[in-house]
């Protein structure tokens, strides 16, 4: 019976710490981009009543202010 096992010693522990962080990696990585996707994915629309400037989901017709309720077609640059 050896006195040093290197595979229970060395491999397995660097084995298990590597997997751990791939695993961060992966679950920080989707995260992060279905943050930035829904983020990303949104439009400016600018109140007619109120005058206030928000973002929603693009829709093909006009959008709701969320503050007056009154529907405002997309803003176009
Ligand atoms: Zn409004």
């Amino acid at each position: 019976m050896p006195a040093f096992d290197f595979t229970s010693f060395v491999v397995l522990p660097v084995g298990v710490a590597v997997a751990l962080l791939l695993g961060l990696w992966v679950y920080y990585d989707r995260r992060d981009r279905s943050f930035y996707d829904r983020t990303r994915c949104r439009t400016t629309y600018h109140c007619l009543k109120c005058n206030r400037v928000y973002t929603a989901q693009p829709q093909a017709g006009p959008v709701p202010c969320p503050n007056c309720r009154h529907p405002n077609p997309q803003l176009h640059f």
